[in-house]
C-alpha cells in the first residue's frame, strides 16, 4: 500500500472512531482533502485511493490544478478567504465555496454562477471566537445573512464554516449551537446540513461537537513546504 492510501485510511479511521464515541453515524462526517501547495500529480494519487472532495486556498494554484485534472471526477472546494475580485472564477470553477462572510460576495457569486450549472454550495464563515485578525462575520450577524443569502438564485447555502483558534474546543460547541439555532428557524431545514469545522490537529474535537465536514491537509499529505 502506498503512503497516501495509508494516511487516508488512518484519517478515515480517526473519523469513524470519533463519530462512534460521539454516538454519531460514521457517514455523517465527510472528509475534505486540503491539497493546497501539493502538485497535481499528488492529488491524482490521492484520487486513486477513492478521495473525491479536494479543498484549495489559493485561486490561481487551484485553477491550474482544476485544468490539469479536468478528466477526473473531483468535487472542488474553495476554502480560502474570498476577495471581491476573485468571485468570477470561484463561481465558474468550483462546487463549493466555504469562506463567504459578506452579502456582497454571495451576491456576486450568485450573479456570476451560470444558471445551467448546479447551484454553487456555500458555507457562511463565522468568526466564532471573536479573533481580531480573523475573517468571518460576527455570530450576531448570522441570522440576517442567512435570510438574505438564502434568497439568491444560483447558490445553495448549506451551513457554517469556522476556524477557531488552536485548542479552543469550546468554539466548536458554540458553532454547533449557532448552527442548530439557524436550523430551527430555517424555511428549508433539510438544505441546512453542513458544519465545516475541524482540521488535522482538532478533527476529533470538532466531530464530538457536531462537525459534518472536516478539512484535513497535513494528516493526509504530510507537512506543507511553502519554500518551493
Ligand atoms: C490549510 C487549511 C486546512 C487544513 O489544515 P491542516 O492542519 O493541514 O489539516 C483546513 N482549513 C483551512 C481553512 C485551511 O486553510
Amino acid at each position: 500500500m502506498n503512503t497516501l492510501q495509508e494516511a487516508r485510511n488512518q484519517v478515515l479511521e480517526q473519523i469513524a472512531t470519533a463519530s462512534l464515541q460521539a454516538k454519531r453515524d460514521v457517514d455523517a462526517v465527510s472528509l475534505l482533502a486540503v491539497s493546497k501547495t501539493h502538485p497535481a500529480e499528488i492529488l491524482k494519487e490521492m484520487y486513486a485511493t477513492g478521495q473525491r472532495a479536494f479543498g484549495e486556498n489559493y485561486l490561481q494554484e487551484a485553477l491550474d490544478k482544476i485544468a490539469i485534472l479536468s478528466d477526473l471526477d473531483i468535487e472542488w472546494h474553495f476554502i480560502g478567504h474570498v476577495q471581491r475580485n476573485k468571485t468570477k472564477h470561484l463561481a465558474s470553477s468550483f462546487a463549493w465555496v466555504h469562506g463567504v462572510d459578506r452579502l456582497i460576495i454571495a451576491e456576486r457569486l450568485s450573479a456570476q454562477r451560470d444558471a445551467s450549472q448546479q447551484p454553487l454550495n456555500i458555507c457562511l464563515q463565522v468568526n466564532i471566537d471573536d479573533q481580531d485578525s480573523k475573517d468571518g462575520c460576527a455570530p450576531a450577524e448570522v441570522a440576517e445573512l442567512v435570510r438574505q443569502m438564502s434568497r439568491l438564485p444560483n447558490l445553495k447555502l448549506r451551513g457554517l464554516m469556522v476556524i477557531p483558534a488552536p485548542n479552543n474546543t469550546q468554539a466548536f460547541f458554540d458553532a454547533r449551537q449557532l448552527f442548530e439555532q439557524v436550523k430551527a428557524g430555517h424555511a428549508h431545514p433539510e438544505d441546512w446540513d453542513t458544519l465545516s469545522m475541524g482540521m488535522s490537529g482538532d478533527m476529533v474535537d470538532a466531530i464530538a461537537a457536531g462537525s459534518t465536514m472536516v478539512r484535513v491537509g497535513t494528516a493526509l499529505f504530510g507537512a506543507r513546504d511553502y519554500s518551493k
